[in-house]
């Protein structure tokens, strides 16, 4: 018989994501992210798409923001808005094959990979690393994950972000540098994937600052909406 051992401290409950059109919720597990996995937003941040190639970067999985107002963090003047797609993983393993990666995908949501751009910025000139500049409370507003099952696996198809009803970020998923499947495989050389895994796989460009009472809508052709108010 397995012993019940007390908790020492007690501890917020873990995060997980509605599953659209179901019951059941999404476990999560960690979130990894990409970093400059389109060209135009490379181009936009200063950067050289032929010479660097994307990198990983990761948030906390507590920081997802489900179904509520994204609340201004302290300490920035210049949070901005990254619309991504997110994928996330039913099964996980190491130095998975490209050809088989996608047999680890659950579904996909639409997602936000909010940044404290002044800090991010900070961080970089400084050469430290970027925690603070994205790894902060609800920095990952999330849609309820859609099942592969019944959306497939989206290669191309608008993504999207309005603010306040005017387009703001605008590209296709036909743009990754790195594709889902080649990123699962890479990430999968560094990090043991498991289910429940979380990935955000780069923004399009026209990134830009948000303030309180923006009403903001991300679009994922084929995937589904995330509509956000920041207060
Ligand atoms: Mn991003």
């Amino acid at each position: 018989m397995t012993k019940t051992v007390a908790k020492a401290v007690s501890t917020p409950d873990a995060v997980v994501l509605p599953v659209a059109q179901s019951e059941e919720v999404f476990p999560v597990h960690r979130i990894y992210c990409v970093g400059r996995n389109y060209a135009a937003h490379a181009v936009e941040m200063g950067h050289d798409p032929d010479r660097e190639a994307p990198f990983f970067f990761q948030k906390n999985p507590d920081n997802l923001l489900v179904d509520c107002p994204f609340t201004y963090p302290p300490l920035s003047d210049d949070v901005q808005h990254e619309i991504e797609l997110v994928v996330g993983l039913k099964s996980g393993g190491s130095d998975i094959a490209a050809e088989e990666a996608l047999d680890c995908v659950f579904g996909y949501a639409v997602g936000l990979d909010m940044t404290r751009r002044d800090l991010q910025g900070e961080m970089k000139r400084q050469g430290r690393p970027w925690e603070i500049g994205k790894a902060f409370e609800q920095s990952a507003p999330c849609s309820a994950i859609f099942p592969a099952d019944r959306v497939g696996h989206p290669q191309a198809g608008a993504i999207r972000l309005s603010k306040n009803g005017a387009l703001a970020q605008s590209g296709d998923l036909s743009q990754m540098i790195w594709k889902v499947s080649e990123i699962i495989s890479e990430l999968s050389r560094f990090f043991l994937l498991c289910p429940g895994d979380l990935i955000f796989t780069g923004t399009p460009s026209g990134v830009g600052p948000v303030q309180r009472g923006d009403d903001l809508l991300g679009e994922i052709e084929g995937v589904g909406v995330l509509s956000l108010k920041v207060q």
